[in-house]
């Protein structure tokens, strides 16, 4: 098989005529263009430190002097320091500043590229589902290797044994936790690295190839920041020596990012055990919900092939820096601070917050494998009653059931889902400072500092309403290029958006 694919791909090389550079003119720029996609390339690592240190472990969460910068950068008197040089000097304290070579670690880069080997070793060895993607626009369909749900399965095993024989001190979490930062950094690397790979080797993809290689339709506008930042290619695959085959994007989607941002939960929920001795229910519901959605992705793991990621956009910086260190570094925020700040909700708080998080997942569950079931098989007893328009490309389109109450109702249950994931952090914010009674131990308070933490916290949920609208824009926009005025119909019959009666 390995064989046989090694020489589709050299017969790919082979082939002259390159593909067409017009296609992408018809699309034109999305995320603000050149600027918008270089400011988002250089831009978006620094979100991630700026996250990771103004929120620490050291001083408190945000850092205690930026709440009131007027003193933090005014001159201190008897001294020769300015304002700012004064400012920087005690921001590095609070948030433990390493050095700009402590960023990066032997350690961290080696223990990273240790989790991508195993990540890929359970990908070739374990028995998997082999599922054919969507038709290719150049024709021809692209073959899949799935078994990250039984991947997740045997890792999330292991760190249970683990756990069990070590507790907090299993070396993983005691790893993680110690080389947070040096592991961010190197995820950051590996996605510059794997963008600009794929990124010079799209120049060989030529049209014709046997081994249905083609570039994104709206990644190859000449601009090479933008391309580079909206992917090229759009499915890259590389051979790797008695590996056989690996989809690049569909590898980095779902395995080491995805399941990495839970085992960053469960290490953060470690380090709360091991520093207090208990762990809160607070912790318990954002690592439940969040496993929930992360398991629910891995177990529909072919249900990506229909996603815009899989069927539109190229593997860029956009793809590769937001499923290697954005998802896992990102949506890990609220553990991360409830491992440091412990917060107690009691039943009716946790109920109530448990309760808004499944009525969101039964929404994005319900409505994403509606359309899944009519578009797999429309005579499905579960949707042969639902209405639909049949558009004359020959898709149909679901105008009764979750998707005739909004043209993305899946999204408005996404977004319910995310509240569940941050409104266990309360009124977010805490200092530290030294015990006076047990000299060297940190003491952690909230005086004057709840609700502060709130943009580090509740990032998500404003990140995520952002992302989706956007998101809703650009497949309206799809949808409205493909289907014409079948479009034009359905969005008559589903006036609604995201959120029915509002928008
Ligand atoms: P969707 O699953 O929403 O699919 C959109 C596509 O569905 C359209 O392009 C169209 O494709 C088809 N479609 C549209 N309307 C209808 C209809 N009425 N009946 C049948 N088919 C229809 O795409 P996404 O990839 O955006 O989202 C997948 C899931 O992933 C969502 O639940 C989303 O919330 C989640 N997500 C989560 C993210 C995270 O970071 N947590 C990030 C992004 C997404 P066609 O051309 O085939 O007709």
């Amino acid at each position: 098989m390995a064989t046989q694919r090694r020489r589709s791909s050299r017969a790919a090389d082979t082939a002259v005529e390159p593909i067409g550079a017009g296609k992408s003119e018809a699309h034109g720029y999305e995320f603000g263009g050149p600027i918008g996609a270089t400011v988002l390339t250089f831009g978006l690592p620094f979100v991630c430190y700026a996250f990771a240190f103004l929120c620490n472990d050291v001083s408190g969460c945000p850092a205690p002097s930026l709440l009131s910068p007027s003193k933090l950068f005014s001159s201190p008197t008897l001294s020769t320091q300015s304002g700012w040089e004064h400012g920087i000097e005690v921001l590095k304290r609070e948030v433990g500043w390493p050095g700009l070579g402590g960023l990066l670690s032997v350690e961290a880069v080696l223990g990273t590229l240790a989790w991508y080997g195993w990540s890929l070793l359970l990908h070739v060895l374990l028995p998997a589902q082999e599922v054919e993607g969507t038709e290719l626009a150049t024709g021809g369909k692209l073959k899949y290797r799935f078994n990250s749900f039984t991947s997740a399965l045997v890792t999330l095993f292991l760190c249970a044994a683990g756990t069990w024989a070590l507790g907090p001190e299993f070396q993983l979490w005691t790893f993680i936790n110690r080389h947070y930062v040096q592991i961010l950094t190197t995820n950051i690397l590996i996605a510059y690295f794997l963008t600009t790979f794929t990124y010079f080797r799209s120049f060989s993809v030529k049209r014709g190839n046997i081994s249905h290689r083609e570039l994104a339709a709206g990644g190859h506008s000449g601009n090479i920041i933008y391309d580079f930042f909206i992917g090229r290619e759009l499915n890259p695959r590389v051979n790797i020596p008695y590996m056989g085959e690996v989809d690049i994007k569909a590898f980095m989607e779902l395995r080491p990012g995805l399941l990495g941002w839970i085992v960053l939960n469960l290490a953060f929920m470690a380090k709360q055990y091991k520093s207090y001795g208990y762990v809160t229910d607070s912790m318990l519901i954002v690592n439940f919900v969040q496993a929930l959605y992360v398991m629910d992705a891995l177990y529909m793991e072919s249900a990506i092939l229909t996603t815009i990621d899989l069927t539109t956009d190229g593997f860029g910086f956009m793809l590769a820096f937001g499923d290697l260190a954005w998802v896992p570094f990102t949506y890990s925020l609220q553990t991360r601070y409830l491992a440091v700040h412990p917060v107690i909700l009691g039943p009716v708080y946790a109920g109530a917050i448990l309760v808004i998080g499944l009525a969101g997942y039964i929404i994005f569950r319900g409505a994403n494998s509606q359309k899944n079931a009519f578009r797999t098989n429309p005579d499905d007893p579960s949707v042969a009653h639902l209405e639909y328009i049949q558009t004359a490309s020959g898709s149909r389109l679901l105008t009764t059931g979750w998707w005739g109450q909004a043209r993305h109702i899946n999204y408005l249950g996404d977004w319910l889902l995310s509240w569940s994931y941050c409104l266990p952090t309360l009124l977010p914010g805490y200092r530290l400072a030294n015990s006076i009674l047990t000299p060297g131990s940190r003491l952690v308070t909230t005086d004057g500092m709840e609700g502060w933490a709130i943009p580090v916290t509740y990032f998500y949920l404003l990140y995520f309403a952002v992302l989706l609208v956007h998101r809703e824009r650009r497949d309206e926009e799809k949808c409205r290029r493909k289907y014409g005025k079948d479009w034009a119909a359905y969005t008559k019959k589903v006036p609604y958006r995201i959120i029915p009666g509002l928008y």
